[in-house]
């Protein structure tokens, strides 16, 4: 009969939160093992804008945020991926959203001296350039100088390779099922850990339905497309609109986001009901990420209506005044619930670490560090001990 094979953290999942886990392990001198049942990395974490919204965020997210900051600029280093630091910008279109900008803007002031300001305000001028929109689009606008961009189908595979390149090793089409205290069993035997973190976003909800059900946590489905336009000039950062406004939470604990909300849904109420998230980015080779729509429920219709994709060439065409040509469509899907994180020790050193919101790519590499790196620092002793069974 075979031994069966030990790891000191077994990590269930190749997005990038479980990769932030795996780096975290690895930086304190793990062995590690990463299984996932996908044959590449194909999750939420490839499907998304690579916009990387630090300062939109408050409370914990805001905490894992920072954190992750941090990682995401020592990787693109030491992993060598493209990574763009020319911030957010934001365009403000009517007057209650550069109010709410302006509030922002006068709540993040720099505390000290040589302090990073985190958000600049732009008159409708400058904003135009930076966005490459028509003249008049604008009544002001912002650019939040702390945020990066990366291009999430690129950067999560540079991740893996480095890990590798670290020792870390990847089991794919490898499934996870039962998870207990010191053992995974998996679809291709059962793997004993000194600790297990799941990092399955939305499948959390097959892994471990009665604690999912507990936090509420459905799906959200989102429709996506790349596009190319022959715009005037490229777009010099993620570009968030009116839409975005009502979404992230340092937005709206501003006290003009509910203008902005009952503005926009009283305007346009077709596009409310889609949940959109009007929001761009560019990719290297030029082509644009549009985004997005939102629909929650327990599972996610694999038909995706039309009238979403309409929607958001419409609303690209009539920001831009340029015609857009689809190149790609796709479909993401991430975990959410009432709360922006589920992170809960379901059983001794089995991590549940789920980021139930859409913004993983922000936070989950400073949730990871701040969670398995805190556990393991924590439990160094019982890890060092069994290492050395
Ligand atoms: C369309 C879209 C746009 C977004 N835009 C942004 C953005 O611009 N900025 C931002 O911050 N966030 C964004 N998000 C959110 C962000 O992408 C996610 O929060 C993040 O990628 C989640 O990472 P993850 O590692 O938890 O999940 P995933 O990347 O989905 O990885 C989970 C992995 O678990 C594996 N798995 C599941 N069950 C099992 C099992 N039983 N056994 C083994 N493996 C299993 C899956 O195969 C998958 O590879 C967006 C999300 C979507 C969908």
């Amino acid at each position: 009969m075979s031994a069966i094979e030990r790891f000191d953290v077994v990590v269930v999942g190749s997005g990038i939160v479980g990769l932030g886990a795996a780096l975290a392990a690895v930086d304190r001198g793990c062995s590690v093992l990463v299984i996932d049942r996908a044959s590449e990395i194909a999750g939420a974490s490839v499907r998304n804008f690579g916009h990387l919204c630090f300062t939109p965020q408050s409370g914990l997210a805001r905490d894992y945020a920072m954190a992750s900051r941090e990682i995401w600029l020592r990787l693109a280093h030491d992993a060598g991926f493209w990574i763009d630091d020319a911030g957010t910008l934001v365009v403000a279109r009517h007057d209650d959203e550069l109010q709410l900008l302006r509030e922002l803007a006068a709540q993040r002031l720099p505390r000290s001296p040589g302090a990073a300001v985190e958000v600049e305000l732009l008159t409708a001028d400058e904003i135009e350039t930076l966005a490459a929109l028509p003249a008049g689009t604008a009544v002001g606008g912002a650019r939040l100088p702390l945020d990066l961009q990366v291009d999430p189908r690129f950067a999560a595979a540079a991740i893996r390779d480095h890990l590798l390149g670290r020792g870390v090793e990847f089991r794919m089409r490898t499934a996870a099922g039962r998870i207990a205290s010191g053992r995974v069993d998996t679809s291709r035997g059962p793997v004993d850990a000194g600790t297990i973190v799941v990092a399955v976003n939305h499948d959390i909800d097959q892994l471990f339905p009665v604690m999912a059900e507990r936090y509420g946590v459905v799906r959200c489905g989102l429709d996506m497309m790349r596009v190319t336009a022959d715009l005037p000039r490229p777009l010099t950062g993620p570009l968030l609109t009116g839409w975005s406004l009502i979404r992230y939470s340092a937005f709206t604990s501003m006290a003009a986001s509910s203008d902005v909300r009952d503005r926009l849904t009283a305007e346009r109420p077709e596009l409310a009901a889609l949940d959109l998230n009007q929001m761009y980015t560019q990719r290297p080779d030029g082509s644009l990420i549009v985004g997005d729509s939102h629909w929650k429920g327990e599972s996610v219709s694999p038909f995706q209506p039309e009238d979403a994709a309409r929607a958001l060439l419409d609303e690209f065409e009539s920001l831009f005044q340029h015609r857009a040509d689809v190149v790609e469509r796709w479909q993401g899907v991430y975990a959410t619930a009432g709360e922006e994180f589920l992170i809960e020790e379901i059983e001794p050193d089995v991590l549940v670490t789920v980021v139930t919101t859409g913004i993983g790519m922000t936070t989950g590499l400073g949730l990871a560090e701040k969670v398995v790196g805190a556990h393991l620092d924590t439990h160094s002793r019982t890890l060092t001990e069994s290492t050395m069974l």
